[in-house]
């Protein structure tokens, strides 16, 4: 286990007060910007990369006109592959400088090291972002941490492109340990081979873990990198403000067609605007009977599913005793094929899909076979 992980699975944050996850928890400055209203969602809106000054600008006065306070831009670019497009470096920092004085906005930009962090400081660059291939490197994200101590820029912390919240949670951590308060999170999927439904699956539960474990960071999304195409944003950044994100980071490209990086999946000024205008931003808690209700009949399908749960296992038990009487192994294959299949199929039946049924009999088997398994080796 790595180091520290066991102090998560236990801390439920009030039980062992002096945790630093609790620390964090209670610590967390406001990430808001001078002016900017904080009400959901607080939109970042800009190109995956600063190209020209002229793509700059003219992008920066759309995205302003529509009501827009934070302009992004990349311009350092971490790109997969050597060759692709890597930013165009400090000049660009020039141009954002120009759309801070010409608009107003607050300008973001991604840093990726300590030089990186410089050169933003220097230039004024109102808040930043790490990105997700910097996330997965503690070396790098130490440098950064380092780099900012004494500083008073919000800086927003993508999550790293494997699904470890525990590697998120350390960015952050390291962060906090240099003293840094003003910290928010992004969500922007995570990497995976099938690439079919989206370029950077969402797996959903990952943020909302961490948003139960650190209540008090501000929470983004950015449906650009989860969708891949930019006929799916808007979908999903629907999706995260139904799962009550408080902003949205959307690539935005006077030009996506001809955008230097990641153009499949940025959107026009004019798109950001239809997307914006359409998004349903449900109220946050209203207390009803109703809803009452239904979450108290949850609750109790909840327990019956645990108690039949645990009948189930007891039933693992016995089967594992005989199995070691008899000399037999745990695991029969075609029994196993035939669980997972059959209920699949009868799950269907009552409409449940196919896949999630499998997914929980999975689960369900492997914990059954961890019992036997201790009966067999008691
Ligand atoms: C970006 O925001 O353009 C970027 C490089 O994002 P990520 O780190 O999420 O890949
Ligand atoms: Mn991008």
């Amino acid at each position: 286990m790595e180091e520290g992980t066991e102090n998560y699975q236990f801390c439920t944050l009030f039980q062992f007060p002096f945790c630093t996850l609790f620390r964090i928890v209670m610590d967390l400055a406001s990430i808001i910007l001078p002016g900017v209203t904080p009400t959901r969602p607080t939109v970042i809106a800009g190109p995956c990369s600063a190209e020209t000054e002229e793509q700059v600008l003219s992008t920066a006065r759309e995205v302003a006109a529509q009501g827009v306070k934070l302009f992004r831009a990349g311009i350092w670019k971490p790109r997969t592959k050597p060759g692709g497009f890597e930013g165009v470096g400090v000049m660009g920092l020039d141009w954002l400088k120009r759309v801070k004085r010409e608009t107003g906005m607050y300008i973001v930009t991604e840093v990726a090291c300590k030089d990186h962090v410089y050169e933003a400081l220097h230039a004024g660059i109102d808040m930043l972002w790490l990105g997700a291939r910097t996330s997965v490197n503690p070396f790098a994200v130490q440098e950064i941490a380092d780099a900012l101590r004494g500083v008073d820029v919000p800086i927003l912390v993508k999550n790293p492109i494997n699904p470890d919240l525990e590697l998120w949670i350390g960015v952050i951590e390291r962060l906090y340990a240099a003293g840094i308060r003003r910290i928010g999170v992004i969500h922007r999927g995570f990497s995976s081979y099938d690439k079919k439904m989206y370029r950077n699956p969402p797996m959903w539960h990952i943020p909302i873990e961490l948003r139960r474990r650190i209540p008090k960071l501000p929470f983004f999304c950015d449906p650009s990198h989860i969708a891949g195409k930019r006929d799916r944003v808007a979908l999903i950044a629907q999706q995260a403000m139904d799962l009550q994100f408080d902003g949205l980071v959307i690539e935005t490209h006077c030009n996506p067609d001809a955008a230097m990086s990641d153009a499949a999946q940025q959107i026009t000024p004019d798109m950001l605007e239809c997307l914006l205008s359409r998004l349903v931003v449900r109220n946050m808690d209203i207390p009803s009977q109703y809803l009452s209700e239904l979450r108290y009949r949850i609750d109790q399908i909840d327990e019956n599913l645990l108690e039949l749960l645990a009948r189930r296992m007891q039933l693992s038990i016995e089967l594992g005793e005989y199995k070691k009487a008899n000399n037999m192994p745990i695991l029969q294959t075609y029994r196993y094929s035939e669980i997972i299949e059959r209920r699949a199929e009868f799950g269907e039946t009552l409409d449940l899909e196919p896949n999630f049924v499998r997914e929980v009999m999975q689960e369900i088997h492997e914990e059954s076979i961890r019992r036997q398994m201790n009966v067999m080796n008691h």
